[in-house]
């Protein structure tokens, strides 16, 4: 059987950047460290950074007095922000400068009245850190019956930003139904969408039509991971998503001689000796 590499694939510049800041914490000042949310998307270095010491919470309220926290790679709230320093922690952001990049845009056009339609994935910690840099005027839709359906509070200054991890093709059809309901909407001067979900989706691109399976090395959890999945899979190409090795099922290789492999921008990227790189 032969196995093909995508190029890019694996750990983005953000998520190693996260990892590092949690790690240099944990060096510095000593377990415990907090961290709010998964620092990335990823089993392994959760498990691995638990081990050394960090402890992952999902609400303040579990941070005793004193303590140093690290905001994970996908940004917060505001209303986390002043709970954080209200309450005296010692803060580290680890927010990846692209989503920081998103924050500041809508920060600076609410400014000058903007309101804003965000793309996204309810639920999704990055959502939730960008809707909440507003208390008000942002409204989130996830598809184009979502677009058709939002209220907005005023169309004439209304902008839109997107989660960076979207699938590069759902966001733009999303970004036509938004344009043709509000003509006059204000894009994003660069695309939010950042450079590795975009890249990582390239190779899959050109990758999924020239093998027999897809295999995506990611955690359930990671978007721009099952963004590769479904990519592939709309490609024809059957893809699946793993968490380690021992996820793979011999069933999905039956009968196939050549396999894809990538990995989404926050799982390690597979075994670099494989033999050959797209
Ligand atoms: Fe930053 Fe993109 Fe990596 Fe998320 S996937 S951490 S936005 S570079």
């Amino acid at each position: 059987m032969r196995v093909v590499l995508a190029q890019p694939r694996g750990f983005c510049a953000g998520v190693e950047r996260a990892i590092e800041i949690v790690e240099r914490a944990l060096e510095k000042y000593g377990p415990p460290i907090y961290v709010r949310h998964e620092i990335v998307h990823n089993t392994y270095v959760v498990s691995d950074l638990k081990a050394k010491g960090a402890i992952f919470i999902e609400d303040l309220c579990e941070v005793p007095p004193g303590a140093t926290l690290v905001f994970s790679a996908h940004g917060v709230s505001q209303a986390v922000r002043r709970e954080a320093a209200a309450r005296g922690f010692s803060v580290f952001d680890a927010t990846c400068p692209l989503v920081t990049k998103v924050h500041v845009e809508v920060a600076k056009l609410h400014k000058e009245g903007y309101e804003f339609i965000m793309i996204g994935h309810k639920g999704h910690p990055e959502v939730e850190g960008t809707m909440g840099q507003l208390s008000e005027g942002i409204y989130l839709v996830e598809d184009v019956a979502d677009v058709d359906a939002v209220q907005v509070g005023q169309s004439e200054k209304l902008a839109v930003v997107t989660q960076t991890t979207l699938s590069v093709d759902d966001a733009a059809q999303i970004l036509a139904a938004v344009k043709r309901r509000f003509p006059a909407v204000r894009e994003p001067k660069q695309q939010d969408i950042c450079y590795a979900t975009q890249n990582r989706q390239d190779a899959v691109k050109v990758m999924a039509p020239r093998v027999d399976v897809l295999v995506v090395v990611g955690s359930p959890t990671s978007s721009n991971s099952n963004r590769l999945r479904e990519l592939a899979e709309r490609l024809g190409t059957p893809a699946h998503m793993v968490d380690a090795a021992g996820d793979l099922e011999p069933a999905w290789f039956a009968g196939k001689s050549k396999v894809g492999l990538t990995a989404g921008a926050s799982a390690s990227p597979p075994a670099p000796r494989l033999p050959r790189c797209w």
